[in-house]
C-alpha cells in the first residue's frame, strides 16, 4: 500500500485503497465503512469542517428547530393539558439558535472521533480528478490547503461526493432577504411575513416551522400540487392542515419578479387562474431545488458520464470511468436524501472491498418530511402502482381512529396502504400524521421482506401506539379496520 518518492532520502508516499472527495453523510459513511472493512481511507473536504450539507445547513439544524417548534405548538396549548400559568411566555430566538448550534458541534466533533477511530485519513482542501488512473493510480489534485498538506493524493479508487447546493432563481443572489436554506436557518429573530417559493420537503418543513414561531407564511408551487413527489392524498390532506394552520397555499403559481422593497421584498406571481399576483413580506425562501455540485471536480478529464449535471452510476454506484465511484445527491435519478447517500456510500466502498452488498433500491427509499403534520412514504404511490399495471387495493386508516394519536393531541391524517389485489403485497405506504418519519421504518421492513397484507393483519401492535395505525390501516385492505 505505500510507495516511495524523492531522490536524496527516500520520503514515502501513501498510495490509498480510497480517496473520498466531500464528507458530507454519503462521503463520511463511506469512509466509515472503508475503514471498518480494513481500507486505507482519505477522505478531502474543502469546508473547515465534516459533515456537509446535511450537518451544518440541511438535516441537523432544521430538525432542532422543528423540536424547539412542536414544544412551542404544545406550550401554546398547555391549558388543555392541564398546564396553567404558561401564558406569556416568550420564546428566546437566541437560545434556540444556540442550541441548535451546540446540536450540529456535538455531532461535528463526534465525526472528527469517527474518523480517529476508524483510522481515516482526513484531508484539508478542495479535491479534483485529474484524468483516467495512470498505472492503476488515480490523482486527486488538492487546493486550498493549509500550509504544509499535500499537493495530491493518489489512490486505488476514488469516490465522488461532493454533495449539493440550493438552486437559485432569475439570477437573484442569496442575501438577507432573498434566502436559501443556508440564510434562513441564521435569520437572528422569525421573519413577521415570510414568502416560500417551492412546496417540495425543504419549502414545506420550513414553512412549517416558521409558522410555529408565529411568522405569517405564504407557500407559492409552480407544480399543481405541494409536496408532489408524495401521492396526491398525502398533498390533499397537508394542504388541508397547512390552510387549516392558516398558511398561504398557492400553486399552478409561476413566480415572475422577486424585487427589493424599502423593507422586504415583494413577489409577483402568475396564479393558477391566469390573474397576477402581488405579495409582500420580510423575507423570501427560494427553496426550487438543488443542483448537484459536479461542474469543477474535474470528471470532464474522465469518461464520468453526466446528464444535466447528474453522474450516472450502475448497481455499485460506479461511474463509467473504471475506478470512479459516485454517491450521494449527485447521483442521477436518487432522491436527494441524507439517507440515500449514506447507503450508496456504504455500498460503493463494500464493491471497492470486494465483499457483497446489496444495490440501492429506489423504491425501497423511505421519504421522509418533517413538517407539522410529518409525512413518511415508501413505494408506489396509488397511481404510479396503476400506471405500473397493478390491479390495486387500498387500505386507509385515519390518526382519528388511534387512541395514541388522541392522547398526544394529534389527530390530523392517516396511513394508507397501496397493496397489489392479487396476492396482497404490500407495493406502497403513504403516511401523514404523528410520528409520520418514524412509522414508515415499519413499512420498509415490511417490504423488504415482500409483506402481505394476509400476514401482516395479524402482525400484532403495540397497545396504544401509533404504530397500530398500521395494522388498522393493512386491515383497512380488506374492508376490516377494527377502529374505523
Ligand atoms: C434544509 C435542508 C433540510 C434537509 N433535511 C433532510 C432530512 O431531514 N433528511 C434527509 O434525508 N435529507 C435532508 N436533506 C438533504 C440532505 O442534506 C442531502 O441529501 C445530503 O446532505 C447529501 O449528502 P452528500 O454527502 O451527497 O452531500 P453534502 O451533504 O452536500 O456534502 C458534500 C460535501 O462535499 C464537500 N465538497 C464539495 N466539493 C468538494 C471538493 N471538490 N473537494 C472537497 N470537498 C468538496 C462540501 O464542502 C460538502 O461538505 C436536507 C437538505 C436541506 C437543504
Amino acid at each position: 500500500m505505500h510507495g516511495a518518492r524523492g531522490t536524496g532520502c527516500v520520503l514515502a508516499e501513501t498510495i490509498y485503497d480510497v480517496a473520498i472527495v466531500g464528507s458530507g453523510p454519503a462521503g463520511y459513511t463511506a469512509a466509515i465503512r472503508g475503514g471498518q472493512l480494513g481500507l486505507k481511507v482519505a477522505l478531502i473536504e474543502a469546508a473547515p469542517v465534516l459533515g456537509g450539507t446535511c450537518l451544518h445547513v440541511g438535516c441537523i439544524p432544521t430538525k432542532a428547530l422543528l423540536f424547539n417548534a412542536e414544544l412551542w405548538d404544545h406550550l401554546k396549548h398547555a391549558a388543555e393539558y392541564g398546564i396553567d400559568g404558561v401564558e406569556g411566555c416568550a420564546l428566546n430566538w437566541a437560545a434556540v439558535q444556540k442550541r441548535k448550534d451546540a446540536i450540529v458541534t456535538k455531532h461535528t466533533k463526534g465525526l472528527e472521533f469517527l474518523m480517529k477511530k476508524n483510522k481515516v485519513t482526513v484531508i484539508r482542501g478542495y479535491g479534483k480528478l485529474t484524468g483516467p488512473a495512470q498505472d492503476g493510480l488515480h490523482t486527486v489534485a488538492l487546493t486550498q490547503t493549509p500550509e504544509g498538506a499535500p499537493a495530491e493524493v493518489k489512490s486505488k479508487h476514488v469516490i465522488v461526493a461532493t454533495g449539493s447546493e440550493a438552486k437559485t432563481m432569475l439570477g437573484l443572489k442569496p442575501d438577507d432577504r432573498i434566502l436559501t436554506n443556508i440564510e434562513m436557518l441564521s435569520v437572528t429573530e422569525p421573519p413577521k411575513r415570510l414568502i416560500v417559493i417551492g412546496a417540495g420537503a425543504v419549502g414545506v418543513e420550513f414553512g412549517s416551522i416558521f409558522q410555529s414561531f408565529g411568522t405569517e407564511i405564504t407557500i407559492v408551487e409552480f407544480l399543481p400540487r405541494i409536496v408532489s413527489v408524495e401521492d396526491e392524498e398525502i398533498s390533499k390532506e397537508l394542504t388541508r392542515v397547512f390552510k387549516k394552520r392558516g398558511i398561504d397555499v398557492n400553486t399552478g403559481a409561476k413566480v415572475e419578479k422577486i424585487e427589493k422593497t424599502e423593507a422586504g421584498v415583494k413577489v409577483t406571481w402568475t396564479a393558477a387562474n391566469g390573474k397576477t399576483v402581488e405579495k409582500e413580506a420580510d423575507k423570501v425562501l427560494v427553496a426550487v431545488g438543488r443542483a448537484p455540485r459536479t461542474a469543477n471536480v474535474g470528471l470532464e478529464t474522465t469518461r464520468v458520464e453526466l446528464d444535466r449535471g447528474f453522474v450516472k452510476v450502475n448497481e455499485a454506484q460506479e461511474t463509467a470511468e473504471p475506478g470512479v465511484f459516485a454517491v450521494g445527491d449527485i447521483v442521477l435519478g436518487m432522491p436527494q436524501l441524507a439517507h440515500v447517500g449514506m447507503m450508496s456510500g456504504i455500498v460503493a466502498v463494500t464493491k471497492i472491498a470486494g465483499r457483497k452488498y446489496k444495490p440501492v433500491r429506489k423504491d425501497r427509499i423511505p421519504g421522509a418530511t418533517y413538517c407539522e403534520p410529518q409525512i413518511g412514504s415508501v413505494g408506489l404511490t396509488e397511481a404510479q402502482a396503476k400506471e405500473k399495471g397493478y390491479e390495486v387495493k387500498v387500505g386507509k386508516f385515519p390518526f382519528a381512529g388511534n387512541s395514541k394519536a388522541t392522547i398526544v393531541g394529534s389527530h390530523d391524517g392517516f396511513v394508507k396502504i397501496v397493496a397489489d389485489a392479487k396476492y396482497g403485497e404490500i407495493l406502497g405506504v403513504h403516511i401523514i400524521g404523528p410520528q409520520a418519519t418514524e412509522l414508515v421504518s415499519e413499512a420498509v421492513t415490511v417490504m423488504e421482506l415482500e409483506g402481505t397484507v394476509d400476514e401482516l393483519m395479524f402482525q400484532i401492535h403495540a397497545h396504544p401506539t401509533l404504530a397500530e395505525a398500521m395494522l388498522d390501516a393493512y386491515a383497512a385492505v380488506e374492508g376490516m379496520a377494527i377502529n374505523a
